[in-house]
């Protein structure tokens, strides 16, 4: 394996983790055997008792198109090291099992994805694990939510689908004093636009089936972090069940060698499509991170380097009104999920937060006439054009 730490992230997505194949193959390939053999005994206990790295048995992830992802991820991220998953939510929940105990206590901050939302706020309290959810705007209130028994601060940044951004060593020094980690769900900002280890969080969790995966075809998460932290989770992940399939992990390695000429296109269609609606009559807020302003253009600076594929708009309609804009779109495709190659629509009230209490959603700033969107690789020009034929079509109708 090539050192890669000096090299830009281009050439470490396309090199980074890849050990030259035997027979030449130009990248490591698939092994999708469940199982791996040894010429001894003792060369089988080397790798079972951890002295030398090998493979033994997929399920622990000791198989070799796993681990060169796995490589290539911590990588990206900065880490030490990484686990793959089956999906963003085993990942998340390996992660929170691995680190809090029954009568432990997380505090989450900022609307987070809804499965992780259910996860915290009602599957891990009957184990005994609480979460303290905290609104976007209450982000100075971390100091005093933490208790000493508090074990993790959990925060996306940017987040879904407001697009808040969050301080990241601000928060992760508060939650250190406190002997709490801080995990950042950095699925939204990708490697590319912002590494939060490198800002001081202890851990970074992936939804890889968004921007990693890159073209809607494949399910799987990550973690990053140091292995003292990722050793307990990994029992976690083992005894769950919760491994990535080899074939995936290969398929996610492939799309991982053009994350960044993928983000930074979508990073650069997304800053044109936001200033586009930011001058549009029927829009009334843009949420991106590029167009930031005040404290949060000074987060944005510091800890990013692109704006990102996704962005939300309100526009001044009713939900309704809105839902027919959705509907006139042509090129955006009306489906919940993100980080595609193809640009995606939704109306967050009728998806991601459709269960929420409406006032709770209003004081989150989830309007009724809030879109999301998810930008794809199709020429700016085309979105705008699909986006100003929708919004005028639509106009007439009010
Ligand atoms: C999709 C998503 C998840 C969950 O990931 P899956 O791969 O669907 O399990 C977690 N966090 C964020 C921000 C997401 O967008």
């Amino acid at each position: 394996m090539t050192d890669t730490t000096a090299q830009g992230l281009s050439t470490r997505s396309v090199h980074a983790g890849e050990t030259r194949d035997p027979q030449g193959a130009i990248h490591p390939p698939l092994y999708t055997h469940s199982t791996f053999a040894f010429d001894s005994t003792a060369d089988l206990l080397d790798v079972v008792e951890g002295r030398k790295p090998g493979n033994l048995y997929t399920r622990y992830g000791l198989n070799p198109t796993i681990r060169s992802l796995e490589a290539k991820l911590a990588d990206l991220e900065g880490g030490d090291h990484a686990l793959a998953f089956s999906s963003g939510m085993a990942a998340e929940a390996a992660t929170f099992l691995a680190h809090t105990r029954a009568g432990e206590h997380i505090v989450c901050l900022g609307d987070v994805y809804g499965g992780t939302f259910e996860l915290l706020g009602t599957n891990l309290p009957q184990v005994g694990i609480t979460t303290t959810f905290l609104r976007a705007d209450e982000a100075h209130r971390v100091p005093e939510v933490l208790t000493d028994r508090t074990r993790i601060v959990f925060f996306e940044t940017p987040s879904n689908p407001t697009l808040d951004v969050f301080d990241i060593p601000a928060i992760s020094a508060q939650a250190r004093t406190a002997g709490a980690l801080t995990v950042v769900d950095n699925t939204f900002a990708t490697p590319v636009n912002q590494n939060p280890l490198r800002h001081g969080a202890d851990l970074v969790i992936h939804s890889a089936t968004k921007y990693l995966g890159g073209h809607s075809d494949l399910t799987a998460g990550a973690l990053i972090g140091p292995a003292e932290l990722l050793t307990p989770v990994a029992v976690w992940r083992k005894n769950l069940g919760q491994m990535i399939a080899a074939e995936t992990a290969a398929l996610l390695a492939r799309s991982i060698r053009t994350l960044p000429v993928r983000v930074r296109a979508q990073n650069a269609t997304a800053a044109a499509i936001a200033s586009f609606l930011a001058t549009h009559p029927r829009v009334t807020r843009v949420n991106y991170p590029g167009l930031a302003t005040g404290e949060d253009k000074r987060i944005v600076d510091a800890q990013m380097r692109g704006g990102g594929g996704m962005l939300s708009v309100v526009l001044d309609g009713t939900a309704a009104q809105t839902a027919a804009v959705v509907d006139q779109l042509r090129l955006f495709a009306i489906a919940p999920s993100l980080g595609g190659v193809e640009s995606l629509v939704t109306q967050p009230i009728t998806t991601t937060h459709h269960g929420l209490d409406p006032a709770e959603r209003a004081r989150r700033g989830i309007a009724d006439s809030m879109i999301r969107l998810s930008v794809g690789l199709e020429d700016a020009d085309d979105l705008i054009q699909d986006l100003t034929q929708a919004l005028d079509a639509t106009t007439s109708s009010r």
